[in-house]
């Protein structure tokens, strides 16, 4: 336990005057890459994360080795730990808390429906609760999601549009998650970012992404199963690259403004801020597929069949002049630069030969 604290005191410190960053889920995709390029400005960073086997845990750890490498310190643990995170604000005084870890997916909601309730709604209150009782207390950047727009059919989506047609547990989650830091902003003054991500891709990423099992099977020479609407239109997605996503997510932590607490006449102060963070422009999924086709120098095999009704929405599309115009936002690589990115990462990590196919 002393050496466990002595770890986190270390990681948590950075190199003098920056910011001091607890990031939740920093094994997972997104919380790793924005881990990383905190600790590499010299931000002091540690990282959270259960290590759940939602999707292949050895990937998790070889990030968690990648971040310990780069002197980020993650903790095996859940945030729905109170205690664990009461000592965690205890050894290190986080100037802000990046909460990135849930139960992400929209399709596995089906089988799983309280792994959602548990990580992203009983867990993020778990984590609101010690913010709050936290000395100083943190500013908090969270993952929402482009799911809340849900069956909205007005396109490009905006910040102030409704999100009253979630189109899945997870969905419904991350609207409740937006409703839940409100409540937070306002009785004890935390500072809340939620950005809502638009389907990110790209090296390291998430094996149950289509993307990622795509390009797993189309190299197995497996045959892919591609969804298209009720209506015959195809799905389509505003594919956002990571690296974009963490310009976003630092910017945000850098424009976050302080708590304020909830004493005093300073209630209420603290900012609560919403933004899209998208890449405005949509591709279809059989574009997707040629993309990789494309890179992968392999035809894929396509099983075309109606979208089950299982939680996906038919597209989706950012509007992100709010997030251009407050965080500097400006997504910078399209999705044939980012998959052929994505690709020479996925062989270099697996170590496909295209030779024998292994
Ligand atoms: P991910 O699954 O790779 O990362 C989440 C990490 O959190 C995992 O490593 C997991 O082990 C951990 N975790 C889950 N529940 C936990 C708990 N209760 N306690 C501690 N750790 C826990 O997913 P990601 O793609 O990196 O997504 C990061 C965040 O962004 C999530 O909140 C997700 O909902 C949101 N998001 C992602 C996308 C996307 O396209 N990747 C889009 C919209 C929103």
């Amino acid at each position: 336990h002393v050496r466990t604290s002595a770890q986190i005191r270390r990681s948590g410190g950075g190199s003098g005057g920056g910011a001091s960053v607890l990031v939740t889920g920093a094994a997972g995709f997104v919380g790793f890459h924005v881990s990383l390029a905190l600790r590499k400005r010299g931000d002091g960073v540690v990282g959270l994360d259960n290590f759940n086997s939602y999707y292949d845990p050895s990937l998790k750890r070889a990030r968690r080795d990648l971040l310990a490498k780069s002197g980020v310190f993650v903790v095996d643990g859940d945030v729905n730990d109170a205690r664990l995170l009461a000592k965690l604000f205890d050894v290190v005084a986080f100037t802000h808390v990046m909460h990135f870890a849930a139960q992400a997916g929209v399709r596995y909601a089906i089988e799983n429906p309280a792994s959602y309730v548990h990580s992203n709604v009983a867990g993020l209150v778990t984590l609101l609760e010690a913010c709050k009782s936290a000395d100083p207390q943190p500013a908090i950047v969270w993952a929402s999601s482009s799911s809340v727009y849900g069956l909205n059919d007005k396109v490009p989506f905006s910040e102030s549009d409704k999100t009253d047609r979630p189109a899945s547990l997870y969905a419904a989650t991350k609207k409740a998650g937006e409703a839940i830091t409100h409540s937070y902003n306002h009785i004890y003054g935390l500072s809340i970012t939620g950005l809502r991500f638009f389907t990110v891709y790209g090296p390291w990423g998430r094996p149950d992404m289509a993307y990622f099992s795509f390009t797993r099977n189309i190299l197995q020479g497996k045959p892919i199963t591609v969804y298209r609407g009720k209506d015959k239109r195809d799905l389509a997605r505003d594919f956002t690259y990571i690296d974009d996503i963490v310009k976003g997510c630092v910017a945000s932590l850098d424009t976050a403004g302080r708590s304020t607490g909830s004493g005093g006449k300073k209630r209420g102060a603290a900012p609560y801020r919403i933004f899209n963070l998208g890449n405005t422009s949509p591709v279809t999924v059989p574009e997707l597929v040629g993309i990789l086709e494309r890179h992968l120098k392999v035809k894929a095999k396509k099983n075309v069949v109606e979208m089950p009704g299982n939680g996906d929405v038919p597209f989706t599309h950012a509007n992100v002049s709010r997030a251009r115009a407050q965080l500097g936002y400006k997504p910078a690589t399209d999705l044939d630069a980012g998959l052929k990115r994505f690709v020479k990462w996925y062989l270099s990590y697996y170590g496909y030969n295209r030779k024998t196919g292994m």
